[in-house]
């Protein structure tokens, strides 16, 4: 990818983002773009920060603070969203790294995190996130178990839970995923949706996401591992 191609591809995801909000009936800029840069070198993301973007999703911690602490210094006002299962002998580094963990989908992690938070005093904001094609090899909270789970985190653990995530099963419809986690997040009062990935990111908005991450759209395919 050439930095004029990861230009335009942020700009055409980001009108059909905007297009798509319009087609809902939904307000313009209600929907976030997390730029999901897993796997890809700060080559890569430079020409994103350059275009102005400031939210990006990694899924792995120890790849991201090899990446993120430079790009950091270098353009101020980085969001970034951790998007990808998180062990709990990564929450320190997770939490010093990360204003975002979108993965929180256990009591053991919540426990952990809860931990790292008050010692450390920063509290990044949380998401949980739920399994709605409860796919075995899928992490993520059963939807039968995500309202307890999201009352344990903010109420038990205190943690700063403020949204919903989900990754509908691969080779499905991924609307009534979509509508699952909307109505969870309505019966939750948490107000924060991130759902949408390139493929299915209208959906996604036309089912009220409020956050999209996409990758390959604007990054083009990943490189191999
Ligand atoms: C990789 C990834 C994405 C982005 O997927 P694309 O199809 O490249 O847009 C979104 N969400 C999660 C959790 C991911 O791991």
């Amino acid at each position: 990818m050439s930095s004029e191609d990861v230009a335009a591809n942020l700009r055409h995801v980001l009108d059909a983002v905007a297009a798509a909000e319009a087609a809902a009936g939904r307000p313009a800029g209600s929907v976030r773009l997390v730029a999901v840069s897993k796997t890809q070198p700060a080559a890569v993301i430079r020409p994103a920060l350059a275009a102005g973007h400031r939210r990006f999703g990694e899924n792995r911690v120890q790849e991201a603070e090899g990446k993120w602490p430079d790009l950091r210094a270098e353009y101020p006002g980085i969001e970034l969203h951790l998007i990808g299962p998180l062990q709990t002998n990564k929450v320190r580094e997770a939490v010093a790294l990360f204003d975002v963990i979108e993965t929180v989908d256990r009591p053991k992690l919540a426990r952990a995190l809860a931990i790292e938070m008050t010692r450390s005093g920063r509290r990044p904001d949380c998401y949980v996130q739920v399994n709605t094609g409860e796919e075995p090899q899928k992490a993520g909270i059963l939807p039968a178990e995500a309202e307890a789970f999201v009352t344990a985190c903010r109420d038990e653990h205190g943690l700063p839970v403020t949204g919903l995530m989900c990754i509908p099963p691969a080779d499905e419809d991924p609307e009534p995923h979509f509508r699952l986690l909307r109505d969870l997040a309505r019966r939750t009062g948490l107000g924060v949706l991130s759902m949408g990935m390139s493929g299915d990111f209208p959906a996604a908005i036309a089912c009220g996401a409020t956050h999209v991450r996409i990758g390959t759209a604007i990054f083009g395919a990943r490189p191999r591992p």
